[in-house]
C-alpha cells in the first residue's frame, strides 16, 4: 500500500476564494488522476491550520494573521463531499495545547498531522522577514531548540503523525549546520516518540528543497525504527504532479531502514498496512 496523506489543494501564492479554485471538484479530481498514476491508492489533504480565520485562537503571528482567510467548517465539509480522507497539518502552539484541543476535537479529521515550522517567533523553513537564520543565525542553539520543540509537540498527543520531522535542515549547505553529531539534537525527539507512539512522517519534500535529502535523514530514521516507531508516507504536494513523488526512492529507503509496515488513518484510528 503506497498512502499520501500530506498534500496541499490550495498553493501558498493562491489568494483567490476557496471555492473558486482550492477546494474544488476539479482540483481534487486533478490530485486523484496524479495519485492512481503514481499508483498511491490512499490520499488525504492537510491544508494548514494557518489558513483558517479560526486559527486566530491560537496564536496571532503576523505571518498567521496574514494568511487566516478560509472557514475551517467549509474546508472539512467540503474534503467529505469527495474520496478524500480529511485530514490538516497543525503547527504545535507551545501554550495552546488545550485551545488545539478544542479546535480540533469538534471536527471529524481522520488524522492530524503535527508541524513544527516556527521556533519562538521565527520559521526554520521560510525565507524573508521570519526567517530565523537570518535573525538569529546560530545552528546550535536553532537545531535544539527545533528538536526540543518536536519532542514537546510528540508528547501534546494532539497529532497522529509528525510532519518532515527534520525540517530544521531544509536548507542544506545554504544556512549553517552544526559542529556535533546530529544524533545529539535528534536524541530528545526521539525519545519523545518512542514514549508517545506517534508515527513518524517520511516525506519526500526533502528532496525538492535545497537539501535534496528524504526527511527524516537516514540516521534519524534509523533511531526512530530503533525506537520502535511507526511510519507513514507523503509527498507534501502542493500541485498535483508533486502527488507520490519520488516514491520509488522513498519505498527502497524505507526498506533499508528496515521498515515494513506504513500507518493508515481513518476516523484518528491508525492501522498498520505493508509497504508498497
Ligand atoms: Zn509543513
Ligand atoms: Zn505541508
Amino acid at each position: 500500500m503506497l498512502t499520501d496523506y500530506h498534500l496541499h489543494l490550495r498553493r501558498d501564492e493562491d489568494r483567490s476564494p476557496p471555492e473558486r479554485f482550492a477546494f474544488t471538484p476539479e482540483n481534487v479530481d486533478r490530485y486523484l488522476a496524479a495519485a492512481e498514476e503514481a499508483g498511491v491508492k490512499e490520499l488525504g489533504c492537510s491544508e494548514h491550520i494557518y489558513q483558517f480565520r479560526q486559527a486566530l485562537s491560537l496564536w496571532r503571528h503576523p505571518f498567521w494573521e496574514e494568511q487566516a482567510r478560509d472557514d475551517i467548517d467549509g474546508y472539512c465539509e467540503f474534503v467529505r463531499t469527495t474520496p478524500l480522507r480529511l485530514g490538516i497539518e497543525v503547527d504545535f502552539v507551545p501554550g495552546a495545547e488545550d485551545r488545539t484541543e478544542s479546535l480540533l476535537d469538534g471536527r471529524d479529521f481522520d488524522y492530524v498531522v503535527g508541524s513544527v515550522h516556527f521556533v519562538g517567533e521565527r520559521a526554520v523553513d521560510m525565507e524573508g522577514d521570519h526567517d530565523i537564520w537570518r535573525a538569529e543565525g546560530d545552528a546550535d542553539t536553532i537545531w535544539r531548540r527545533y528538536f526540543e520543540l518536536l519532542g514537546h509537540a510528540a508528547r501534546s498527543g494532539l497529532f497522529d503523525l509528525l510532519a518532515h520531522p527534520d525540517l530544521v535542515k531544509k536548507w542544506g549547505s545554504e544556512r549553517p549546520s552544526p559542529d556535533r553529531d546530529p544524533r545529539f539534537y535528534y536524541e530528545p525527539a526521539v525519545e519523545a516518540i518512542a514514549e508517545s507512539g506517534i508515527a513518524v512522517e517520511v516525506s519526500t519534500a526533502g528532496l525538492r528543497k535545497p537539501v535534496a535529502e528524504i526527511y527524516p535523514a537516514p540516521a534519524l530514521a534509523g533511531m526512530c525504527v530503533e525506537a520502535g516507531a511507526a511510519f507513514s508516507l507523503s509527498s507534501d504536494a502542493h500541485s498535483p504532479d508533486e502527488i507520490g513523488y519520488a516514491y520509488d526512492r522513498a519505498v527502497d529507503e524505507m526498506r533499508s531502514w528496515g521498515i515494513e509496515e506504513i500507518a493508515v488513518f481513518e476516523r484518528r484510528e491508525r492501522r498498520m498496512e505493508p509497504l508498497g
